[in-house]
């Protein structure tokens, strides 16, 4: 089986997209889900959230606050950033990347999936993959050792369409 055709849901991860757009949809997709689930989306989660999806490439705590503090001209506490960054994982709205220990915006936070990550090693930007055939490859191959998958997160290494 090839690659591409695990790949059932690719955003594109490249700049020749209109970014402002794919942005803006994911602040109103987060906004709206937030709603169903009758969990607030504050300023500050919001404003981590917007941080977060200012590009495809993963982002890390510290440089959140850092450009939290430089958009909003005071010093913030730390626990700020990671109670907002505990707020959107918990809601799946943000992935981290634990290669990187950093943070992404997911493209599809109102199905749950596991995670399969393509991360370009020129640009730094990652792509993030729905890969159904590839979850249940997963799940099988597990279930034949007697295990039980609960989550995965894959990173592939490579180079995006840009870079290449
Ligand atoms: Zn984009
Ligand atoms: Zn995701
Ligand atoms: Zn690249």
């Amino acid at each position: 089986m090839r690659t591409t055709a695990l790949i059932s849901n690719t955003r594109a991860a490249h700049r020749d997209h209109d970014h402002e757009r794919c942005r803006t949809a994911a602040l109103a997709q987060a906004r709206g889900l937030c709603l169903d689930r009758r969990v607030r989306l504050t300023p500050s989660r919001e404003a981590v959230l917007r941080l977060i999806w200012d590009s495809h490439c993963p982002v890390g705590a510290y440089s959140l606050l850092e450009r939290l503090e430089a958009e909003q001209g005071h010093r913030i506490l730390p626990p700020t950033v990671y109670r907002a960054l505990e707020f959107l994982l918990a809601q799946r709205l943000i992935h981290r990347i634990p290669s990187r220990n950093a943070f992404i915006g997911c493209p599809f936070p109102e199905v749950p999936h596991h995670n399969l990550f393509l991360l370009c090693r020129h640009c730094g930007a990652v792509a993030e993959c729905c890969a159904g055939p590839l979850d249940q490859a997963i799940a099988a191959t597990a279930a034949r050792a007697g295990f039980s998958v609960t989550d995965h997160n894959l990173e592939i290494e490579g180079l995006c369409r840009q870079c290449q």
